[in-house]
């Protein structure tokens, strides 16, 4: 069961907030309560946050008729391109929070309205970065794996967990006035890392790459197999409604835009297929995007 919105609700109860536990689906029941109740926060996936603001602009929906102010999004991995883009098709403010189950769900750290950096709640969560290869602790501003020890937790206390969480530690203050240390937003995870032909890719490298191709939706599927020896990768990505209604020639340079764009990102080529807009599966929860085929037995 996924365990997120107790911690948020609980959270939002402590300081006097008025809370709709919705859970995810039923996307016409939330935008109906989001207009009935006017709410201002929205929290949940970054990816089904995209999705409501889809189904906004289709249901025709002006912004003018929701009150959101600001956005907490969490639970997988996103971008800021992917930023950019709730925050203009839901018309607030998008942040970042993070947590995990192990530690306490969601709560561990937090963004604030500066959007620069995740503050750690650090009087409750020692945090180390280390080198994921050799364990080495590494210092302000290096990117490796994010290691959290609890320091209030009673009962289960946690010493030194590795989250397998990609990041780094942020040096200077945040312009908020906030003290905390403040983490820059995951990247990726050194387990889900995929190496397509000796090279290490991740999921959001690709998402980067397909938000800045114009024509295409934030949809996409990554298809890895190994037909033989070597790794072959597929990015399906759905088309906008306005390509998919031009000429093939359109979409043939579109395609060969969005090669380039993630070669440029990765540095290898990838197949590239364009599905028609809504065919790919979209997630009321976490995003599946990458289907990983190979048998590694
Ligand atoms: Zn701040």
């Amino acid at each position: 069961m996924f365990t997120g919105g107790f911690g948020i609700h609980h959270g939002a109860y402590r300081f006097g907030a008025m809370t709709v536990p919705m859970s995810a689906g039923n996307t016409k029941r939330q935008l109906d309560n989001m207009q009935d109740f006017q709410s201002d926060i929205l929290t949940c996936t970054p990816s089904y946050a995209m999705y409501l603001g889809e189904s906004l602009q289709k249901a025709g929906i002006p912004l003018e008729k929701i009150n959101l102010k600001a956005g907490i999004f969490g639970a997988e991995m996103w971008t800021e391109e992917m930023r950019d883009k709730i925050e203009e098709t839901l018309g607030l403010k998008a942040l970042n929070i993070y947590g995990l189950t192990e530690i306490m769900g969601p709560g561990v750290a937090q963004e604030c309205m500066e959007q620069d950096g995740i503050h750690i709640s650090d009087d409750h969560f020692y945090p180390e970065i280390i080198d994921p290869e050799t364990g080495e602790v590494l210092g302000d501003d290096e990117k490796g794996e994010l290691v959290l020890t609890t320091l209030t937790r009673e009962g289960m206390p946690i010493i030194r967990f590795r989250t397998k969480d990609l990041t780094s530690l942020m040096s200077g203050d945040c312009a908020c006035g906030r003290t905390t240390k403040r983490m820059t937003r995951i990247t990726g995870r050194s387990d889900d890392m995929m190496k397509i032909k000796g090279v290490m890719v991740f999921p959001s490298q690709i998402e980067k790459a397909l938000l800045g191709v114009e024509g295409v939706s934030p949809n996409y599927q990554i298809i890895v197999t190994r037909p033989d020896i070597l790794d072959e990768i597929e990015v399906k990505v759905e088309a906008s409604k306005e390509l998919f209604s031009d000429e093939v020639k359109e979409m043939e340079k579109v395609e060969k835009n969005i090669v380039d764009a993630i070669r440029a990102e990765i540095g290898i080529k990838v197949d590239v297929t364009i599905c028609e807009p809504e065919t790919l599966p979209r997630s009321e929860g976490k995003a599946v995007r990458v289907i990983d085929e190979r048998n590694f037995e």
